[in-house]
């Protein structure tokens, strides 16, 4: 990875995520993670769902472009960068799919976070996704700054 950062994800932000997850099961939910990076860390500091328009959307994601465009143009407007790429496992354990390493166009330039619900407590894990393999990424869930 040319930028191997550490993912820091704020409670509130993940239970958000975590809660889209569970509103679009059993399709697969996805969505972005926008924050600001410090260093080689990346804070998450919001979560952006997006629409799963896939056809088989129970085994795969595909962002709605309009949805995803204005994501973009939300960051933007923000200053905050894309720091996670998310989508859901509604069946499946949270690792990466033959089909998430061959569709990512993300490359290695941003961690991709997996949500699994195939049990009653959801699981997550974050990766590096290469063209053939998956290496987990450094990441960690902190309370919600004070205000
Ligand atoms: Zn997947």
């Amino acid at each position: 990875m040319p930028n191997p950062y550490r993912l820091v994800i704020p409670r509130s932000v993940y239970e958000g995520m975590i809660r889209h997850a569970r509103q679009d099961f059993p399709a697969e939910s996805c969505g972005l993670l926008g924050g600001r990076f410090d260093g080689n860390q990346a804070n998450a500091e919001q979560y952006y769902p997006l629409v799963n328009v896939a056809d088989d959307a129970t085994r795969r994601y595909q962002a709605d472009i309009r949805s995803l465009l204005a994501v973009h143009r939300a960051l933007r407007e923000v200053g905050q960068r894309e720091v996670a790429v998310v989508h859901s496992h509604p069946h499946s354990p949270a690792v990466p799919s033959r089909m998430d390493l061959t569709q990512n166009a993300y490359g290695d330039a941003v961690v991709h976070l997996i949500i699994s619900l195939r049990s009653s407590r959801p699981e997550v894990q974050v990766w590096w996704l290469l063209p053939d393999q998956f290496v987990p990424a450094d990441w960690r869930v902190v309370d919600d700054p004070t205000k």
